[in-house]
């Protein structure tokens, strides 16, 4: 039997370790922390498997120029004396056009339509009740009738789709309400989820436990790939010393950039932080049941088990988890004026964490020039969305199976 080492026991870690499982590989998984208390702890909590709109597209340099002069704006941008940030943003803004847009959003959508399948598979292992699966829909909102048009003509195959008046958006969706007369419309879609992606990951880590081949979560932090210079890896030197497997996948996230550095290969990952405010729901509070997108503000809205789960931001500051308190006080504000009877705003959490993000969206699974190592990085801002996608695609290609749609995208170039 194969074995295997997974480095990273985020979202996208623990479901490589399951479906390499599943494939017949042994399994160890190295985590420096506990599971799921990075990038994957509390986030927006949407599986948008239909809404995957890539960063980067045409008119996004200009926007951003704006909201960097926008109090309320979603992007921050500190410059760094760091290569790896300006060499991001080069590409970044290569790929800000509609012909790269829509080929990144086909694949997405391909990769968002296997990720909600293989979700699918995981029922029989774990419950939907038991990660506050809900099949909520979402709802995009539009404050200007520029943006509300523009969207509207976007070509969309999905016959669930909805096009809202404001009217039509609130009766949809009560918690909207009070914006009423500050929106132009918005787009319903049938078929997209939200669910609590910390808890999942507890639960997969336990459900790994129980199964026969899975050697463990060990806590343990890789410090270096180890080569011997015949185009493989031979270990990894760890803070228990030197572990050795047959495979090894980097699924660190945005850590895996230093680690493949060590090895020789540059990854394009940037740390594009983003904020969350989680806020318990009363049951006199009108939270909202749908998943809602205020699509200028960038602002994410969902209910989560009893809680309002709001997500939003990014900010380009390097690998700096600390809460700005100005951005949190500033998120607060425009929540309370779009939503101000959906949760008891009086208590609060706050969280910050770094989406692992390529130039393009699109994450990078599979080979690597080392034979023996792997990637599964880069899923950015929708890495709960992707995470079952990715380690099922990532595990065919370790098996040396045929893809089920051409990779070309989604792979170290
Ligand atoms: C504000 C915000 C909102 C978001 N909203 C959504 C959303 O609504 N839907 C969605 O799909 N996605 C969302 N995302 C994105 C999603 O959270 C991430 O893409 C995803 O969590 C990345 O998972 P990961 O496993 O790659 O990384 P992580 O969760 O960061 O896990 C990496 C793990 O590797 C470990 N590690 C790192 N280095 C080492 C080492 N050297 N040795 C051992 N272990 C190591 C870390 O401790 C960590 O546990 C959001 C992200 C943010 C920040």
């Amino acid at each position: 039997m194969q074995e295997a080492i997974v480095i990273g026991g985020g979202v996208v870690g623990l479901t490589s370790a399951w479906w390499l499982l599943e494939a017949g590989f042994g399994v160890t998984l190295l985590e420096r922390e506990a599971v799921g208390q990075a990038a994957s702890y509390r986030n927006g909590g949407q599986l948008s498997y239909r809404y995957v709109s890539p960063l980067a597209d045409a008119g996004v340099p200009l926007k951003a120029i704006q909201w960097l002069f926008d109090e309320n704006g979603p992007l921050r941008f500190k410059p760094e004396f760091d290569l790896r940030q300006w060499k991001w943003l080069a590409s970044f803004l290569a790929n800000c056009n509609a012909a790269d847009n829509a080929r990144t959003t086909a694949k997405l959508l391909e990769l968002g339509e296997l990720s909600r399948r293989a979700m699918a598979e995981l029922d029989g292992l774990i419950s939907p009740d038991e990660f506050a699966w809900r099949d909520a829909g979402k709802m995009v909102v539009y404050r200007s009738q520029g943006a509300f048009a523009a969207a509207v003509a976007k070509p969309d195959s999905e016959s669930s789709r909805q096009v809202l008046s404001p009217e039509e958006c609130v009766a949809k969706e009560p918690a909207l309400a009070s914006a009423q007369s500050l929106l132009a419309g918005g787009i319903f879609n049938e078929g997209e989820a939200v669910a609590d992606c910390y808890a999942f990951c507890e639960l997969l880590a336990a459900r790994l436990t129980a199964h026969p081949r899975f050697r463990g979560v060990q806590r343990t932090e890789v410090r270096q790939l180890i080569q011997d210079g015949s185009g493989a890896i031979t270990g990894l030197a760890t803070s228990s010393g030197v572990l050795q497997a047959d495979h090894y996948v980097l699924a660190a996230g945005i850590d895996s950039r230093d680690l493949a550095a060590g090895a020789g290969i540059y990854l394009p990952l940037y740390p594009l932080k983003g904020y969350s405010l989680t806020a318990p729901i009363r049951a006199s509070d009108t939270a909202p049941a749908i998943s809602v997108t205020d699509f200028e503000r960038k602002v994410l809205y969902a209910r989560i088990g009893d809680s309002l789960r709001v997500a939003a931001m990014v900010d380009m500051v390097g690998a700096d988890t600390r809460i700005n308190p100005r951005r949190i006080a500033n998120l607060t504000r425009q929540v309370q004026d779009t939503m101000p009877l959906a949760a008891d705003y009086s208590r609060i959490v706050s969280w910050a964490g770094l989406r692992p993000a390529t130039p393009t969206s699109a994450p990078i699974i599979g080979a690597t020039p080392h034979r023996n190592l792997w990637l599964n990085v880069g899923q950015g801002p929708l890495g709960f969305t992707f995470a079952c996608g990715s380690a099922k695609l990532l595990a065919g290609a370790m098996k040396g199976e045929t893809p089920p749609f051409t990779l070309d995208g989604l792979t170290l170039r």
